[in-house]
Order: structure tokens, then C-alpha cells, then sequence
């Protein structure tokens, strides 16, 4: 007896084998997934929005729940489809409120993303846009793991999909909120996978689903200068910058990526980011590394660099991690830091250090696989001093 494949009958493939989840896809994804299933062209535009709105909207997981769309187109949908979020490996939760998620996306595929509470009566979600990264900042934990890939817009929105099933913030609240705010300030550079952030942005903004609005949407680059401009006219979300140094000497050691587009080459590109005004600033993040970047005088230069500029600076306190090369500047060093910027008419709020118990703090998320791996080599490092024959 011989058979036959139906190649025809395959469902479109996110994995090899399996049915093709249609959660956290776009409006575009989705209509194009609607014309393969043979509808035409103006039915599966509606069908996207319909389906899109059941899953951003009221956060359903099964096609059961989407009551308006008929039996049949159902039960056919749900032949090759499902509605699923990713695999959740870890979830912590922070003695500050703060929450962290391991989503797994595929084997060796997990990216983490952290919920932080009550930030001006709002919460962020501080999300991935890769797993690993290829930057190497010298201070930040997330540089020393390998990059394994880009995330597809799928799985960053999956990300807040993710989020609000925790918070049971379903069907999408139309105020009093606890999740208002999204971040790309997780594992990755944005910018070196800006064609999925662009696509995960359309759909958390999507005002029939998740409707977050592009003004509460940050992307962060530690300055990828090309792509800047062109984020801003794709996206029109709003623009952070690492900075964490004043010259090209000292950003080129600790922001290896200052190399290739120094500061004059940057701050070029920064200015010609769309609709920057007072009411729409970009955000300049400063990492206190101590005795390496927090001299007063590297205060005046900051002052000088911004000027001109609407800007407002986050100074963040140095989160260390195992094996770190830096050490957090001391409070009052960092006091004295926000404090000539503020002389200076500069909004410079110290960011409050948030989820360390749990590892969530900036610049501490890895993938756990990775991590053991770092830990083992310092027990090695560790061992070989107590044995200097080893
Ligand atoms: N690659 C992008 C997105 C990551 S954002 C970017 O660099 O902007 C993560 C933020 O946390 C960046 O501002 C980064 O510089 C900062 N950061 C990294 N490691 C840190 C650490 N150990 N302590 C405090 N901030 C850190």
C-alpha cells in the first residue's frame, strides 16, 4: 500500500511539525494567514480584525470563546491553529512587587521579561527583543551571554500577552490600569532587530487589542545611529539612549558599539529623530559605575553634551552581578551627580533599583543555561587562585 502526502492540506509552519499559533500575530500576519486559508481578500481582513480583537482585547486562548465568528470557520480555524502562549520556565515575584518571566520559545530559546509596579501610579513591562546580545557593554550581564537569535514580533508580544494573564488584565482595561507602560530595555538590542520591533509595536498599540500607545512605548539603543531616525518614522514610539559616558575614550571601553558610531556620529542621528519636543524628550540612561564614570566633572560634560537637546537623564545605580568588573558609585556620589544636573535645569531621577532578589534588575537578566555556565567558570577561576600549581 502506498500513501500520499497532501502537501496541500500543511498548515504555514512556526515550528516544523504542528498546528500555527495565531497569538500575538499582526493585523498583516493575520490576514495573510486568513487569504491562505482560501478566504478572500476583504472577508480575511475582517476575520484578522475579528480574531485580533478575541486575542488582544479579551486575551482568549481557544476559538471556542470568539462567539461572533461562525461554528464552521471555527472548527476549520481550528484544525491547524491554536491560540498558545510560550512555555513559562520561570515566574518570580519580588519582595518590591516586582515580577520576572522566563518564556521558552523553542529549545535553547528563552528570553525574560520583567513587570515592574507602581512607577508614577503605572507599571512597565520591560521587555526582549533577542536572546543574548552581540553588543558586550562591559558592565551589563546580558553582554556576556552568547547571542542565540532575534525574537519575532510573535514573541515580544507574547511577552505582554504573558504579563497580563498574570496581572488578569483581561479584557483590556480602559483605565486604572497596573500595566501602562512597555519597555525594550530586556535582553537584546532593538535596533539590530528593528523590522520585528516595528511589527511588535503595530500590535501592541493596536487600539482594538492590546492598545498601548506609542507614547508609552520605549525602545532603548545603546546606539545603533543608522537605525534611529528611521525607528522614530516606523514607530513613533519614544527614544532612550545609553549613554553612560561623556567621551569617546571612555564609551568606546565600556559601550564597545561607541567604536563604530561615536558620540558625534550618534547625537547626529539623535537629532534627527522625528517630533522631538519639551512634551517629547529622549531619555539618556547613565549607569553609576564608581570611580569610572561619576566625577562631578563628568557632570558638566553631560551638561554640555545634552544641551539643546530635550532630554531628561535616568542615572541608574549599578546593579552588580557575579563576577561584575565595577562596583555601584556611592550613594551621596550619585546625589551629588543628579544634584549639578538639576542646578543645570536637567530632570535627572535616580532609578530606584528594582527586583535584585529576584535577578530582574537592569543589566542582570541571562537565560539560566547560560548563567550556570558563567558560575561554574568563576568556581574554576576561584579554584585555580586557592591552587596556584592548578
Ligand atoms: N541594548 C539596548 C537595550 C537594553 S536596555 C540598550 O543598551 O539600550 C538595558 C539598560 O540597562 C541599558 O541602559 C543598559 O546600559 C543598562 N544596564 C546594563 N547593565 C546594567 C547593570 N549591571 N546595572 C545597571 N544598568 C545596567
Amino acid at each position: 500500500m502506498s500513501t500520499e502526502l497532501d502537501l496541500s492540506r500543511r498548515p504555514a509552519k512556526t515550528a516544523e511539525t504542528g498546528p500555527v499559533n495565531l497569538s500575538g500575530l499582526s493585523l498583516v500576519k493575520l490576514r495573510e494567514r486568513m487569504e491562505e486559508l482560501g478566504i478572500d481578500k476583504k472577508k480575511a481582513k475582517m476575520r484578522a480584525k475579528q480574531i485580533s480583537h478575541w486575542m488582544h482585547n479579551f486575551g482568549v486562548t481557544d476559538f471556542d470563546g470568539m462567539t461572533n465568528i461562525a461554528k464552521d470557520m471555527r472548527a476549520k480555524l481550528e484544525q491547524n491553529h491554536i491560540v498558545a502562549r510560550p512555555e513559562i520556565t520561570e515566574h518570580k515575584v519580588s519582595v518590591d512587587g516586582t515580577q520576572k518571566w522566563l518564556s521558552k520559545f523553542g529549545p535553547g530559546i528563552e528570553a525574560e521579561s520583567v513587570f515592574i509596579p507602581d512607577v508614577a501610579r503605572s507599571g512597565a513591562l520591560c521587555v526582549s527583543s533577542q536572546v543574548g546580545c552581540t553588543l558586550s557593554c562591559t558592565f551589563c550581564h546580558t553582554g556576556t551571554q552568547k547571542m542565540v537569535r532575534n525574537l519575532t514580533a510573535q514573541e515580544i508580544v507574547a511577552q505582554v500577552l504573558v504579563a497580563r494573564d498574570t496581572l488578569q488584565e483581561w479584557p483590556t482595561p480602559s483605565e486604572n490600569r497596573k500595566l501602562t507602560n512597555i519597555v525594550f530595555m530586556g535582553m537584546g538590542e532593538p535596533l539590530y532587530n528593528l523590522d520585528n520591533v516595528v511589527e511588535a509595536i503595530d500590535t501592541i498599540s493596536d487600539c482594538e487589542g492590546i492598545s498601548i500607545g506609542r507614547r508609552r512605548i520605549t525602545v532603548s539603543t545603546a546606539g545603533v545611529a543608522p537605525k534611529i531616525p528611521e525607528l522614530g518614522a516606523r514607530t513613533n514610539a519614544m527614544l532612550a539612549i545609553s549613554l553612560h559616558a561623556t567621551n569617546d575614550d571612555l564609551r568606546d571601553e565600556i559601550v564597545p558599539i561607541n567604536k563604530k558610531y561615536n558620540l558625534e556620529c550618534l547625537f547626529d542621528a539623535i537629532r534627527s529623530y522625528p517630533d522631538l519636543s519639551n512634551s517629547k524628550r529622549v531619555t539618556f540612561e547613565y549607569v553609576m559605575l564608581k570611580g569610572v564614570n561619576d566625577s562631578l566633572s563628568e557632570a558638566v560634560d553631560l551638561i554640555k553634551l545634552l544641551k539643546g537637546m530635550p532630554a531628561k537623564i535616568n542615572l541608574i545605580p549599578f546593579n552588580e552581578w557575579p563576577g561584575s568588573p565595577y562596583k555601584c558609585s556611592d550613594w551621596e556620589t550619585i546625589e551629588a551627580f543628579a544634584e549639578v544636573l538639576n542646578r543645570a535645569g536637567l530632570s535627572a531621577p535616580i532609578r530606584t533599583p528594582r527586583g535584585r532578589d529576584i535577578f530582574a534588575a537592569c543589566g542582570q537578566l541571562k537565560s539560566e543555561s547560560v548563567k550556570k555556565r558563567a558560575s561554574e567558570a568563576l568556581k574554576e577561576k576561584l579554584a585555580k587562585k586557592e591552587d596556584p600549581a592548578g
